[in-house]
């Protein structure tokens, strides 16, 4: 019966994300279509409804893409990896997007080199959408640092200078379709989530004394 309990969990929990993936895609595909039918019966106020009409489409593009990256049938591809490497790639895949807001990426190690059994494309991916939601949050200048440390355990950690997440929404976070942004898909934190607990680790959000929060992941040693 634990078995079967679990299944179900999991069907209704499917269901759910298909109830929503369905709700958030058919808003700007009707949208879509009101400008269609409004071309069509000549209403021509073409240049307007072309540029709305690209966004909607942006916004289906965004949601299929980050849903296919959850629904990938590749199997994991655990290797042991150098996660300073790793770090460094996504810092320069990251910098242009950064410098765009005046933004800096600051890079911190208390050692040489980390070695990490993971899949290098999904933390990667991880990194790329933890650092994507801190320039976000920033605004227009200042510093993320991305930290790994070994105290007690091997832990990344990407801090920025935003106006943190306040305390009630931090429960939602990763919750499909959660977001406050105008233009968020609010998948992102929710893949985050997913990969992370594929490599048994552990997402923390603390707010920092400077202000800004701190998104830490604990892997298990
Ligand atoms: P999206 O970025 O598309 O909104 P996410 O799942 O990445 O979706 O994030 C969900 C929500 O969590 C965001 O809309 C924002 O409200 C909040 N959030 C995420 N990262 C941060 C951050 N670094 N600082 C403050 N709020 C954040
Ligand atoms: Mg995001």
């Amino acid at each position: 019966t634990k078995n079967l309990l679990i299944q179900s969990e999991k069907l209704s929990s499917a269901g759910q994300l298909a109830a929503s993936v369905a709700h958030e895609i058919r808003n700007p595909l009707t949208s879509l279509k009101g400008f269609l039918q409004l071309m069509e019966a000549g209403m021509d106020n073409g240049d307007t409804y072309l540029k709305i009409m690209k966004e909607e489409i942006e916004k289906i593009e965004a949601i299929s893409k980050e849903l296919l990256f959850i629904a990938k049938p590749s199997p994991n591809e655990f290797k042991e990896e150098n996660l300073m490497e790793l770090a460094g790639e996504v810092c320069l895949l990251m910098n242009s997007q950064a410098r765009m807001h005046d933004i800096r990426l600051s890079k911190k190690f208390d050692r040489e080199e980390y070695m990490l059994n993971c899949d290098r494309s999904q933390i990667k991916q991880v990194l790329i959408n933890l650092i994507k939601n801190a320039i976000e949050a920033m605004g227009e200048s200042g510093t993320i640092e991305i930290h790994i440390h070994t105290k007690d355990q091997l832990l990344i950690e990407v801090l920025d200078e935003g106006p943190g997440v306040p305390e009630e929404m931090k429960e939602r976070i990763g919750e499909p379709f959660f977001t406050t942004k105008q233009n968020g898909t609010g998948l992102g934190l929710m893949v985050t989530k997913q990969i992370i607990k594929n490599h048994g680790a552990n997402l923390e959000i603390e707010d920092r004394d400077v202000g800004g929060s701190n998104f830490r992941i604990l892997f298990e040693t």
